[in-house]
């Protein structure tokens, strides 16, 4: 028998916070009646969190743990997370009590309204000024690129029926940003505002690096917006080009030579520039193509603590 509830959890560095997470997740599912697992994905940590998560499942026969065989990343992790669930209905939360578990029944009753997916709408309070100001500008950007529908949302914290994950889980493409994919993969989608914590314990994996490398990652993913704008680009240099070589006609015949003739290597440097960036767009889509080409697993499980009764499931399953 599947179990009721799933609920997926990725891990990298968490050692913290997984005993106060387990023993907030356990009083939350016990109450919602039905059976439940709680799956784990140990995306590499290093910093005893698996030995954490192995005495929890040691003690709790609700919970399974996925070992990746090193860092993944947060995206993958929760792929891994999605492949391998069983239950009717799938939870998706963070490690940290960003996401709290408490919230779980509020997402559920709203599920039962008749939606097939019900994501957490986050309340920024708690963030700190950086964070609020580049989520908000990875939302902004993306909603107003993709138009992948009014439902692509930032955050993770979700619950779906089992028909949403089977086709979240069919879209196979390495580079992902699954925000992207849940956006994509549409059915009827709404959200409740959920307050979210600060941080329990340890600290955020996500730098302005990262986030930049997400949002480019969640534009390339699923838009070709990159490389038209290139070509926007080549017309407005163009242009540019046209109305410098009139100008440099008009002013040829001043005694102190034309002023745009001083001009130009910042003109020269100007259109390299927007050449080379050009040319670093177009390299990303081939870099993605050959990513994708090489068709590796998107993730390697190291180790699986499956739960008593249903040891095994997996052979039969692969
Ligand atoms: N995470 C992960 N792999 C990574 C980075 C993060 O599995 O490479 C997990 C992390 O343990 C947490 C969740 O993804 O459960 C969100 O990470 P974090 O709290 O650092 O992100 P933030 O809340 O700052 O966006
Ligand atoms: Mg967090």
């Amino acid at each position: 028998m599947e179990p009721r509830f799933s609920v997926v959890v990725p891990v990298y560095n968490e050692a913290d916070n997984l005993d106060t997470l387990h023993a907030r997740l356990g009083q939350v599912m016990a109450g919602l009646g039905g059976d439940y697992e709680l799956l784990f994905v140990d995306d590499g940590s290093q910093d005893g969190s698996a030995e954490r998560l192995q005495a929890l499942h040691g003690k709790d026969r609700h919970v399974r743990v996925l070992r990746l065989s090193r860092n993944f990343g947060h995206h993958l992790a929760i792929t891994a997370g999605l492949d391998r669930c069983r239950g009717q209905r799938v939870v998706l939360m963070d490690a940290d009590l960003q996401d709290a578990p408490e919230a779980i029944p509020v997402l559920n009753a709203k599920l039962e309204d008749g939606f097939d997916m019900v994501y957490a709408e986050r309340d920024r309070s708690a963030d700190g000024a950086f964070k609020r100001w580049t989520s908000r500008a990875l939302t902004a950007v993306l909603r107003a690129l993709l138009r992948d529908g009014g439902t692509l949302s930032t955050s993770l914290f979700r619950i779906m029926t089992r028909q949403v994950v089977d086709e979240v889980c069919r879209c196979r493409e390495h580079t992902r940003f699954v925000n992207n994919v849940f956006a994509w993969v549409g059915f009827r989608q709404t959200s409740v505002p959920v307050s979210r914590a600060a941080r329990h314990g340890g600290r955020s994996k996500y730098g302005l690096l990262r986030m930049l490398k997400l949002a480019w990652m969640g534009l390339a993913g699923s838009s070709n917006l990159p490389l038209q704008l290139a070509t926007i680009a080549g017309c407005a240099v163009s242009v540019l080009a046209v109305l410098v070589a009139g100008a440099s006609l008009l002013g040829a015949g001043d005694a102190e030579g034309s002023r745009v003739a001083q001009l130009e290597p910042a003109i020269l440097l100007f259109v390299a520039g927007v050449q080379l960036l050009c040319l670093g767009m177009v390299g990303g889509y081939v870099g993605r193509v050959f990513t994708e080409s090489r068709a590796r697993p998107l993730y390697i499980v190291a180790q699986h603590l499956d739960t008593p009764e249903r040891e095994g499931d997996d052979a039969r399953e692969a």
